[in-house]
């Protein structure tokens, strides 16, 4: 096993978030006024909290929730536990948000959250106190009418039970609506553990057939082991494709020959995210993974992984993103240049909020739907959202990413024009 610990992402992502947004912008000629609209988070919150340490101390931890835009409705979007976590990176994620969900035609608008903390440095306890007070710390803004939170990097089903519990205690009564990614005993929706890497899975086939690429046997390597890198990697194993490279924080293994049964290696023992020690395949490094001789590249942990000084040695034709933000404008336009065929995070990863939208809707009525329901739903919104944006691209003639920021931020800009500027 390498031990590598992949560095944080260099860039800005905030930075790259607002020239993603200017590039488009620009090309579809938007009032200078909505623009400054759209450039802006409406609302950002920054709390400082106590948590009561297992050895009595007293440690003080940030955490923020960011609300971008609500012009399509209350906004929507995860929580994350990591020490990357910044003002900056919670603002970029949460503008990615809006986008999202408004080029998989959902009414949310986009948020995001953070806690600055190694969720693994914590124990069990730790963690549902920090959980627990940063819910309470933030409950003023949060709410199925206005804002409703769901799990992302360091965070899972148990955190959001935690935070919904505690939501539901301050209010007084159970409100499952209040976050989604709960456990189904508590209103969390069949299929949404799996929703991210399935919706991975339904873009994968349809950026194939877009391509005229054969799925069966294509060589796949995915960077990040968690929920999303992992489920993706065994669905597309599943669908025939050939998994040859995997990684996590600590580093990668990789064998050409392929890794053999995804679904084996995920019942192994491993800590959280992490591929168990008895690693098959030889040890590569995570930036090793990003430049094989592979068909389809899948970015699948943090945000800025392809960037200026790798992006002209990466060799897959064509890259799904299943994490946001893993690749930065200056490596957009090289990837371009010679023809990579991205399929942005908007697109790729929204099986996540598509399925965390389903479950809102089933807390909202108390009427739950069976798994196979949800999946049915998950693939006929997912492959729409790709159709729509692939018609764009085929007019427009730039990149995948162009063509589904005009999709997403027209669908803004409508709404907030509709609804006009208040007072
Ligand atoms: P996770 O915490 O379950 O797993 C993260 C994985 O990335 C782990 O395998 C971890 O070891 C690895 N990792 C962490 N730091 C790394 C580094 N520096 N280099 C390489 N690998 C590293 O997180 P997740 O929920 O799978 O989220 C992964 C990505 O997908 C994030 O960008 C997240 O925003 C995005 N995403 C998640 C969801 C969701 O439903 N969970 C939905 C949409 C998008």
């Amino acid at each position: 096993m390498t031990t590598e610990v992949a560095h944080a992402p260099a860039e800005n992502p905030w930075d790259n978030a607002i020239e993603q947004l200017d590039a488009v912008a620009g090309k579809m000629r938007i009032d200078p006024g909505m623009r400054d609209v759209l450039r802006h988070c409406k609302r950002e919150f920054t709390v400082n909290f106590p948590v009561k340490m297992d050895d009595g101390s007293t440690r003080v931890f940030t955490g923020y929730r960011v609300h971008h835009n609500e012009a399509r409705g209350p906004v929507k979007g995860g929580l994350r536990y990591s020490l990357n976590v910044s003002i900056d990176e919670v603002r970029a994620l949460s503008m990615w948000m809006t986008w999202k969900c408004a080029v998989a035609g959902l009414p949310f608008g986009g948020a995001k959250g953070g806690v600055i903390v190694d969720p693994a440095t914590l124990s069990v306890h730790e963690l549902e106190r920090l959980t627990r007070r940063f819910a309470a710390e933030i409950s003023i803004i949060i709410g199925p009418d206005e804002d409703v939170p769901a799990p992302d990097m360091g965070t899972d089903a148990q955190v959001m039970a935690w935070f919904m519990d505690t939501y539901s205690m301050l209010h007084g009564h159970s409100t499952p609506a209040s976050v989604t990614g709960k456990p189904v005993s508590i209103g969390g929706s069949s299929g949404r553990f799996e929703a991210t890497g399935r919706g991975v899975l339904f873009v994968t086939q349809e950026a194939c057939r877009a391509r005229g690429v054969s799925l069966d046997g294509a060589t796949v390597a995915v960077q990040g082991f968690g929920n999303v890198g992992s489920i993706a990697a065994r669905l597309l194993s599943e669908a025939g494709a050939k998994v040859v490279a995997l990684s996590d924080a600590t580093g990668g293994i990789y064998d050409p020959d392929g890794l053999g049964d995804i679904a084996a290696l995920l019942a192994r023992p491993r800590e959280r995210g992490l591929i168990p020690r008895e690693r098959p395949g030889r040890s590569i490094t995570n930036g090793a993974l990003l430049e094989l001789p592979v068909d389809i590249l899948i970015p699948a942990a943090l945000e800025g992984q392809i960037h200026g000084g790798n992006a002209a040695r990466v060799q897959a034709p064509m890259i799904i993103e299943a994490a946001n933000g893993p690749t930065t404008p200056e490596a957009d336009r090289i990837l371009a240049a010679k023809g990579t065929y991205v399929v942005p995070d908007i697109v790729a990863n929204a099986g996540g909020v598509i399925v965390s939208y389903f479950e809102w809707v089933q807390d909202l009525q108390s009427f739950f739907w069976e798994e196979q329901e949800v999946n049915l739903r998950l693939e006929r919104i997912i492959k729409r959202a790709f159709g729509e944006v692939a018609e764009i691209y085929d007019r427009e003639h730039g990149t995948m990413r162009e063509a589904a920021y005009m999709l997403a931020v027209g669908r803004v800009v409508e709404a907030t024009e509709v609804r006009g500027i208040f007072p």
